[in-house]
Formats: C-alpha cells, sequence, structure tokens
C-alpha cells in the first residue's frame, strides 16, 4: 500500500496551530505529493466549512491517522501567492505572534477568503473599437465625460472598471460610448498593451530632488528615508523613481495612510503614467479590491497604490516600495493581527532585494534613529519645492486671556486680516462634535459613558450625547441627572462649536467643516476639497483630516486652537504624535505661491517640547524626545510588547497577566535582557463595559524578546483562565491606550 499522505493546512482560528487533514477522496497520493504550498483547500472543521491554505505536504501527522478526516477540495491550481509573498506573512505571524491562519486570512481578499475561484473574476476592460479608434478629434464636444474617457483610451490602450473609477469616469459616459459602438469590452491582455510610460511631462527636478532620485538605486535592497517638508517635492521623486522602476519592466507599490489616499493623490498618479495603476482602500468593494488584487498579481497594473494591508499586494514583477507618510499611524493594526505594514515594508523590500522609500515630513523616531546609525540611507529635502516660503509660527499665550469660544482676541483678529486679503484661513482642532461635554453648572456633573471611563460628546446636528470610544448615545438630557436643575452647559471646543462660532464672527465668507462627521457620505471630501480648491476666501475648520495629504493652494493662515492635548498624556509616543500633528497641519499654511502664517494657541507655550517644536524644529524636538526615550530604556532603544487582557471582570484580567508574568519570570528566569511592567490599567480602563490591563514586556534583545514571546503564547493558549479573557500580545506597540 501507498505511504499515507497528509495535509497540513492553516485555518482561519485564534489557535496557534497547523491542522492536518488526509488528502480528498478520490485523489491519488502521488498526485497529492506534488500539490504547492500556497493552494486553498476546502475542509470540514467543527460542523462547518473553512477555506485553508495548504503549507505542506507531507508523510507524516502527530495526529492519529482515525481522528483524521478528509480535505473536501483543492481550489487553486497554483498558489494564490507568489512563494514570496506567503513568506513574508509566515515571517509576519511570527513575528507579531499572529496564528498563522489568522494572518495568512488576513493577508487575502475577502472573496478568496470565502473560496472564490480566482480565474472566473477577470474583470473585462474597455478598449476604442475601430470605429472609436477613426473618430476625429472634438467629434464628442458636446458630451464633456464621454470625450474624457475616449482621450483616456487613447493613451492608454486598454481601462478596468477599478481604473474608470479612479479617473472619476461614471457609468453612463461609459454605457453611452458602448451604445454608440466606441468602445467595447475585452478580455484585458495579460501585460500592458500601451508601450507609452508617461502621459505627461516630468517637472525639472531641483538639485537636491536630482540627489535624492539618483541615491535611490533600482535592482538591489536599500532603505532611504526622504525627509523633506510638506511640499518639498517629496512626491516629485516618487512619481520619477517609479517612471525609472516601470522602464525596466518592474512594478511599483505605494503606501499610504488611509486619510492620505485622496482622489488628489490618486489623481497625480494617474495624470502622470499611462501605465494602468489600481488603488487598494477601504472604499472598494470585495469585488473591486480583488479585481485591484488580481491585476496587481498578473502584472497588469504597474502600479499599486493602497493603504496598510496592501503590503500583502502579490506583485508579478516587484521593483520598488514607497512608503508615504510612513510616520503614520494607521500603518499599525490594531486588532487581530497587529502588523506595522512599514515595518513590513523594510522586511519584503529586504527579501526582494530591491530598494524602498520612507517618506516623510515628520519621521517616526524608530525611522530617524535607523537612518542615524546608517542603516537607512538619508535623503534630504530641505527647501519647498517651486519656492514657495515655509511659513512663520507664533506661539499665541492663552492664559488670562478672555477667550471667545476658544479663540483669542488677536487669532480672531488675525482670522479677519487674512479674509479682507480675500484669503483662506484653516482652523485645526482635534476634537469632533460640539463639545467634549456637557456640564452641570450647578452641581458640576459631567455626562460620563455608562461603559467606559470617559465623557460623552455632545453633538448638535443631530442633537445627541455620544460616546466616540463605545458608540453608545443618548438623548440630550434637559435637566441634570444628579440635581435636577436646567443649567446644563457644553463643556469645552469641538469641531461643530468653533464652525457655529466661526460662521457667526464671520458672516462674509463660508465655513466649511472636514471631520468624520461631515464626510460620511460618499465623495464629501472629495467635493468640500474641490470647493476650496475653487481659491474663494473661507475658513476651513476641522480635525485631522485636514493635516494630510491635501493641497490648499490659497490657505495662508493655520490657527491651531489647542496643542495641549499631547504634553501631559501617559503614553510615551504622545509628545512624538503631537509633534508630527501640529507639524503636518501647520504645513498647510502657504504651499503656493502666497506666504503662511501659523497660529499655535496653548496654555503652556514655555513648555520646552513646544518651544523646541516651534522655533528649534522637527529634529531639535526628536533629539530631545529621544534622549527621554534612551533615559527612559524606550523604543527605539529597547524592544517592546504589550500583552493586553481584557474582561468584563476586571479580576480575571489581571489574574491573567499576573500568571502570564510568573510563567514569563521562569521561563527566562536569569534573563537579565528582559524587563516588566504591570500588570497595569489601560489609559482607558473600562471601555465597552470591559476592563483592559496590559503588561508591558522590555527587552534590550529583540531574540530573547521574541523567543520569550513564542513559548509565552503557546503556554497561555492551553491556560484555563485565558478562555475567560480576551487577550493579545501587540509587538511593538504603537498605540499604549
Ligand atoms: P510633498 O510630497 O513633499 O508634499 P510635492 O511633490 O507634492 O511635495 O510638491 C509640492 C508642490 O511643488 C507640488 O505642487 C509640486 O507640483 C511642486 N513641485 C515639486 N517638485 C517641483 C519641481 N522640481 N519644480 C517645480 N515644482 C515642483
Ligand atoms: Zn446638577
Ligand atoms: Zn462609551
Amino acid at each position: 500500500m501507498a505511504e499515507p499522505v497528509y495535509l497540513h493546512l492553516a485555518l482561519p482560528t485564534p489557535l496557534r496551530r497547523r491542522f492536518d487533514y488526509l488528502a480528498p477522496e478520490g485523489t491519488d497520493p502521488d498526485d497529492v505529493r506534488r500539490w504547492p504550498p500556497g493552494i486553498r483547500i476546502r475542509v470540514p472543521f467543527r460542523g462547518q466549512q473553512l477555506v485553508g491554505i495548504l503549507l505542506e505536504v507531507s508523510n507524516y501527522s502527530q495526529v492519529a491517522p482515525a481522528q483524521l478526516r478528509p480535505a473536501l477540495e483543492r481550489l487553486d491550481e497554483s498558489p494564490v501567492w507568489p512563494e514570496e509573498l506567503m513568506q513574508l506573512c509566515l515571517w509576519a505571524a511570527d513575528y507579531y505572534q499572529c496564528p498563522i491562519g489568522e494572518a495568512l486570512h488576513t493577508a487575502l481578499p475577502a472573496l478568496l477568503r470565502q473560496g472564490e475561484a480566482t480565474d472566473s473574476v477577470v474583470e473585462p476592460v474597455w478598449q476604442l473599437t475601430t470605429e472609436g479608434k477613426g473618430l476625429p478629434e472634438g467629434a464628442l464636444k458636446r458630451a464633456r465625460r464621454q470625450a474624457e474617457l475616449l482621450a483616456a483610451l487613447q493613451t492608454r490602450a486598454q481601462l478596468s472598471r477599478a481604473e474608470l473609477t479612479l479617473l472619476d469616469i461614471p457609468r453612463s459616459a461609459i454605457k453611452a460610448l458602448e451604445d454608440k459602438h466606441l468602445i467595447e469590452k475585452v478580455q484585458p491582455a495579460q501585460k500592458a498593451i500601451t508601450t507609452d510610460l508617461l502621459s505627461e511631462q516630468p517637472l525639472t527636478l531641483n538639485p537636491e530632488q536630482a540627489e535624492a532620485l539618483r541615491q535611490i538605486h533600482p535592482g538591489r535592497f536599500q532603505v532611504s528615508l526622504l525627509d523633506g517638508a510638506t511640499g518639498s517635492g517629496k512626491t516629485e521623486v516618487y512619481l520619477q523613481a517609479i517612471a525609472r522602476t516601470l522602464a525596466e519592466g518592474r512594478q511599483a507599490l505605494v503606501l499610504v495612510p488611509e486619510i492620505g489616499l485622496t482622489p488628489q493623490t490618486l489623481s497625480r498618479f494617474q495624470r502622470r503614467f499611462a501605465q494602468p495603476v489600481v488603488a487598494l482602500h477601504s472604499g472598494l468593494n470585495d469585488r473591486e479590491r480583488l479585481d485591484a488584487w488580481l491585476q496587481a498579481r498578473s502584472g497588469r497594473a504597474r502600479i499599486v497604490i493602497g493603504t496598510r494591508s496592501a503590503i500583502f499586494t502579490p506583485l508579478a514583477d516587484p521593483g520598488m516600495i514607497i512608503v508615504d507618510e510612513e510616520h503614520d499611524g494607521s500603518f499599525k493594526q490594531q486588532d487581530g493581527f497587529r502588523y506595522s505594514a512599514r515595518d513590513l515594508a523594510v522586511v519584503r523590500a529586504h527579501r526582494l532585494n530591491i530598494p524602498l522609500v520612507l517618506g516623510s515630513a515628520t519621521p517616526a523616531l524608530e525611522t530617524l534613529h535607523n537612518a542615524r546609525q546608517g542603516r537607512y540611507q538619508y535623503l534630504r529635502l530641505s527647501q519647498r519645492a517651486g519656492g514657495a516660503r515655509p511659513p512663520t509660527v507664533e506661539l499665541q499665550d492663552l492664559r488670562n486671556q478672555t477667550l471667545h469660544e476658544g479663540f483669542s482676541r488677536d487669532s480672531l483678529a488675525a482670522i479677519a486680516a487674512q479674509i479682507d486679503m480675500g484669503n483662506q484661513v484653516l482652523v485645526f482642532l482635534n476634537r469632533r462634535g460640539f463639545a467634549p461635554t456637557l456640564e452641570c453648572h450647578q452641581c458640576g456633573w459631567l455626562a460620563e459613558c455608562p461603559h467606559c471611563d470617559a465623557r460623552m460628546t455632545v453633538h448638535q446636528h443631530p442633537r445627541h450625547l455620544h460616546c466616540h470610544h463605545c458608540g453608545h448615545q443618548r438623548p440630550l438630557p434637559r435637566t441634570c441627572p444628579s440635581c435636577h436643575s436646567s443649567q446644563l452647559e457644553p463643556l469645552g471646543q469641538g469641531t461643530e462649536r468653533s464652525e457655529a462660532a466661526l460662521r457667526q464672527s464671520f458672516p462674509q465668507v463660508p465655513v466649511v467643516r472636514v471631520d468624520r462627521d461631515s464626510t460620511r457620505r460618499k465623495n464629501a471630501l472629495r467635493d468640500l476639497v474641490a470647493e476650496v480648491n475653487k481659491g474663494e476666501p473661507c475658513i476651513l475648520v476641522g480635525t485631522q483630516m485636514l493635516a494630510k495629504g491635501h493641497h490648499f493652494a490659497d490657505v495662508t493662515l493655520v490657527v491651531i486652537v489647542d496643542a495641549d492635548a499631547g504634553l501631559f498624556s501617559t503614553d510615551f509616543r504622545a509628545p512624538e504624535r503631537m509633534g508630527q500633528l501640529l507639524l503636518q497641519v501647520a504645513g498647510r499654511a502657504g504651499r503656493a505661491e502666497k506666504p503662511g502664517r501659523v497660529i499655535l494657541q496653548s496654555h503652556h507655550i514655555d513648555h520646552p517640547l513646544v518651544q523646541t517644536l516651534m522655533y528649534s524644529g522637527y529634529h531639535a524636538f526628536a533629539d530631545t524626545v529621544l534622549q527621554e526615550r534612551q533615559q527612559g530604556r524606550l523604543p527605539p532603544f529597547r524592544h517592546m510588547a504589550l500583552l493586553r487582557a481584557e474582561s468584563s471582570r476586571p479580576e480575571n484580567a489581571v489574574e491573567f497577566l499576573r500568571l502570564a508574568l510568573a510563567r514569563a519570570e521562569r521561563l527566562h528566569a536569569s534573563d537579565s535582557q528582559l524587563s516588566y511592567l504591570g500588570p497595569l490599567p489601560a489609559m482607558m480602563e473600562k471601555r465597552g463595559n470591559r476592563f483592559r490591563y496590559q503588561l508591558h514586556i522590555n527587552s534590550a534583545s529583540r531574540g530573547h524578546l521574541q523567543k520569550l514571546l513564542t513559548q509565552l503564547a503557546l503556554e497561555l493558549e492551553s491556560e484555563a483562565l485565558g478562555k475567560r479573557v480576551r487577550w493579545a500580545i501587540d509587538v511593538d506597540p504603537q498605540d499604549m491606550s
């Protein structure tokens, strides 16, 4: 009899192990032995069916054959991923202490997770018919969108639905041209069929840009930090580096922060290149996402732009990776598979032996540290491109000032002056809603969330109280629940309130609010930005959504209403984040010909970090914060992981972490590299009725930390108490809350 053959699979379960199955009934064992890792296999699992990923076929299983069940069917002819990407996922699962099944499934588009076939979904593309090609120029003058579509097809030969969406061509225009037999749907050519690389002329680089481009060497691994202020021309360097990559017949992968994948960014890439560009972001439905993913995998798409999870996009001919705004927190996933897309970009580029460019105006301290240690190449753009000058910055002391709805008199006067001159003003306030909470003037009662250690935010449109941490909502009370007084007052400033105040003070200009609430509708943000970019005088008021990715040419004044939040947080990363955010916001001022001015209102203008940041710049600020980190034995000088536990019964979570600590100390009793802190309550101890605690694990050695975590995770998994708390390991945590 032939030797038995076993399939070792990764299944989407929270268990840290492989699952063994027999080959599907009726298959030939010799044939099964040749099945490649990376194909999907459907299996029975606890009364349901799951889609697993084949890790290995072997002659051996630790489980007794009688207990094994046959798999149901093989779903793929060839692996869903290139080997390289599968290895990256396995490496990441290991590094971030995520069960492999969960990690591999996070990296796959939803439809493939559900077992969709990969070949049935090759989406058709549109191209010109012979008639369409022969159409005289200007023939469709009166149908603008149709003319745009024709022009786009003339330079790009074939366009997929994803690309048409990027170009913002409406379905009606596609349908109209189809009906006129000017365009037709066909199966896409395997590779792009246009030979043109660019569809517009690149800019002439200034000397610093040219030097940066020269230092980014194609064809081998190297990480470059491109450190340049907002508007210094980083994107232009990316575009030209990408052009070079495409010319070599390779693809480029560009990662941007969630909030940075704006229509402006996309259209800039789309305008420059005649080659297919696909975007992967949360706005796509499952079908569009899979389509874009498959286009990247087949090599049809030459440029892939996406947010965090796009780091797992398969590429047929990878040539370069770019991570824009590399300091941005959204590159780290905060639940489940807690990976950092930026850090994985370093690993992936290394394994592929291709260059990686990390760009930022305010590099993460980790990245800056790596550059200073010589691990990354340091490239600097010190000037604003195209002649724009840096903004002037002034600190506005709020102490002892009478404030009008959060604004000092000087700030209001400065806004008025700019409006009178026909300019635009940006007001930054990182709190949405009307006011951070509701207060009783009589007894001091505050509107607290019953489920969290947090106050409820007052919203006016529609009027209600809303907890931004757990989502709990309730109507605004008319009288104080504690003393029945009717003197309830909103306390503090939110964007809605600033908007109302500015409307009242400046009735002659529109006030445009940009925050998560005002941009919920699809395309709302795009429409707001387009409106502002017409250049008419207006006041923009908003949260950090305003701080990133947008280019507002006519903003000459930025007012930062309250800069103090980051100064007194217990999160050791808070000052870094505050500094980055303030500079990003400040960078919105004076991006074009007009000079810019920034006013920073603060109750703590003497705080050394504020002073350093504003008067000595980001590098001096970074030096100070890095010194504090070194003294505090914190990252990037030490390696860190958090063991998080939460439970509706606080004593369970604490007990679990105590047990974990005891285990860890026993496993590595004499290891002086490792140190522990906790169990400690999280900054918000109670959230959504769960009590949250942390154990901080610190290590001078990455290797020791990894070894400990791997052993600890396995032990904790079999711990009875572990089943009654929700626990997770967060390696290189970004958000300590
Ligand atoms: P960043 O990505 O650093 O914010 P951008 O690449 O967006 O900077 O450049 C800012 C502005 O300067 C853009 O309007 C861009 O078109 C322009 N620009 C960039 N490089 C040049 C250049 N070499 N010559 C002229 N204008 C440039
Ligand atoms: Zn009261
Ligand atoms: Zn809540």
